[in-house]
């Protein structure tokens, strides 16, 4: 105990851990393997670092990209830490492998391509190894959101070193992925250790997305600090950051993948340095930035995933003070979504489709949505935080399944081809050409829609495709999906939030 404070002190300069950083650490230093998943900013580097000073023999990590890979490097070096990374990058892989057969080295980054082949696994075996440091270990596993088959080679690599305890490392892992990363790597149950995931500091809110531009202005203009709007497309980020910029004067600059590599490491330098710039991103921003003072994160669509969306507003308030995190979400993001999803590879779909439902439950929910995420990541939360939109404005959850069946009834009735604006005339029994010339006034879901009812008619909708039960056809029309069947029948009930008042004077407009 004594050399690991000292070495805490002396290698680090901090005085004492972190949440589960000591657990972890004395579990590998007693041998025993361990999945460690603690969130972003936790702290998961030193878990593996102190034990690779302190144990005799080198620390093998591998970790999925070669510019973390060269991030990490830089800053255990400059703890003076000996440290080493065997990439297709590096030129001195020869003076690396001296370096390691010959005991110089605490630590030695590999990408997992490279830590599966048999020329990697003969040098390995030719000196002392401490300990297998597996970053990102979610990619191991085809439940979580980022699989890479790579990493699969992995565990021939591990089994043929037994004594070798292993270190597996998360920030992001529901219940599935995490059992499943257990497996995969062969490590215990009882290895399991998961750190808290509770960001206190930053206040969710999830709402309908109306005019998306207003939308996030409006967020610029009540949080003058540094923050990041996500964005679906470099189209979006570019047509965004210009108008967000034009409209508040603000330091705006777009990020994404398609930029060249000079503009995104300009533009991620000055929201770095800067102290209320406002950076427009895909999600190809954000891995490994380190800016603590970051004071709102928005999303001007869903994100992919529960993970994704905690690990995107995650990187709001890092110092701890006071932020927030706001998402607008419309129901074409998950038609896109679950359009997607039949492209995803068949054995993947149904984790895919779980990922989509947990997201539209955490959207939709008229509860603390700290607690669903929470939960989510495998916790007991307290059922109301205090800091979420549904907790300091309780939501007005109604009945919806009559308007639910209203609308789905008109969905069957004509055809299953038709749009929501088609589909609202003839439930309000508005007989235009169109609705007389396909003779929908004939139908007996005309007019059937009673006046307080058309108000909420957009919400049903988007909550209906929200979780399933309305599709998107091809043409731009609405099918029956889901759970639509069970609906019609009385068989399952919907419960909505109450839209917002604006949303309810402007019915039928379409989606922002
Ligand atoms: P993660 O990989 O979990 O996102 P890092 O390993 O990059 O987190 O660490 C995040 C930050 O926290 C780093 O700046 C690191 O120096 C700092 N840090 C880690 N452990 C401690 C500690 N025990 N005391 C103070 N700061 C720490
Ligand atoms: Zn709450």
């Amino acid at each position: 105990p004594e050399a690991v404070s000292q070495a805490l002190h002396d290698v680090f300069g901090f005085t004492h851990f972190r949440g589960v950083q000591d657990q972890v650490v004395e579990r590998v230093l007693h041998g025993h393997s361990t999945l460690a998943v603690m969130p972003t900013g936790a702290g998961k580097s030193l878990t593996y670092q102190l034990p690779a000073v302190l144990l005799e023999g080198t620390c093998v990590v591998v970790s999925p990209l070669i510019a973390l890979m060269h991030d990490q490097l830089r800053s255990a070096t400059a703890n003076g830490i000996r440290a080493a990374t065997l990439t297709s990058a590096d030129e001195n892989r020869g003076e690396t492998m001296a370096r390691f057969r010959a005991g110089e080295l605490d630590l030695l980054y590999v990408a997992p391509e490279r830590a599966s082949q048999p020329q990697f696994r003969d040098m390995l075996s030719q000196a002392r190894i401490a300990l297998f440091a597996i970053d990102e270990a979610h990619c191991v596993s085809e439940w979580g959101h980022d699989f890479r088959p790579d990493y699969r080679l992995l565990r021939p690599l591990l089994d043929a070193f037994p004594q070798v305890p292993r270190l597996a490392l998360t920030a992001t892992a529901d219940h599935h992925t995490r059992t499943d990363i257990l497996a995969q790597l062969g490590i215990a149950e009882d290895g399991l250790i998961v750190a808290g995931f509770d960001r206190p500091n930053i206040r969710y809110a999830i709402r309908p997305r109306e005019s998306v531009m207003h939308q996030i202005r409006a967020v610029l203009d009540e949080n003058p600090g540094p923050g990041i709007v996500y964005a679906p497309t470099r189209a979006r980020v570019e047509q965004l950051a210009e108008k967000l910029a034009g409209a508040t004067g603000r330091r705006v600059l777009p990020y994404h993948a398609g930029l060249a590599p000079e503009v995104r490491a300009r533009n991620q330098a000055e929201f770095v340095a800067s102290e209320d710039m406002v950076m427009v991103a895909t999600v190809a921003f954000g891995m490994g930035i380190d800016k603590p003072d970051v004071r709102f994160v928005a999303h001007a669509g869903i994100p992919k995933s529960i993970e994704a969306y905690y690990q995107e507003t995650g990187r709001a308030g890092r110092d701890g003070d006071p932020s927030v995190a706001v998402m607008f979400w419309g129901a074409d993001d998950f038609a896109r979504a679950r359009q997607r999803l039949a492209e995803v590879e068949e054995h993947r779909q149904q984790s895919e489709r779980q990922r989509l439902e947990s997201l539209a439950g955490l959207v939709e929910t008229a509860d603390c949505r700290r607690a669903v995420l929470l939960r989510h990541f495998g916790e007991e939360p307290p059922a109301k935080c205090g800091n979420c939109d549904n907790c300091l404005e309780p939501a007005d959850v109604i009945d919806a399944t009559t308007i639910a069946q209203k609308l789905l009834s008109a969905v069957y009735r004509t055809g299953q081809s038709y749009g929501l604006g088609h589909l609202e005339k003839v439930l309000s029994g508005v007989s235009d050409d169109r609705v007389l010339q396909r003779g929908h006034d004939q139908l007996s879901v005309f007019g059937i829609l009673r006046e307080e009812e058309k108000p909420l008619l957009k919400a049903v909708s988007r909550a209906l495709q929200a979780r399933g039960s309305l599709v998107p056809t091809d043409h731009g029309g609405l099918a029956l999906g889901g759970d639509a069947r069970a609906l019609l029948k009385g068989d399952a009930a919907m419960m909505i939030v109450r839209p917002p008042k604006k949303e309810r004077r402007r019915r039928g407009s379409a989606d922002g």
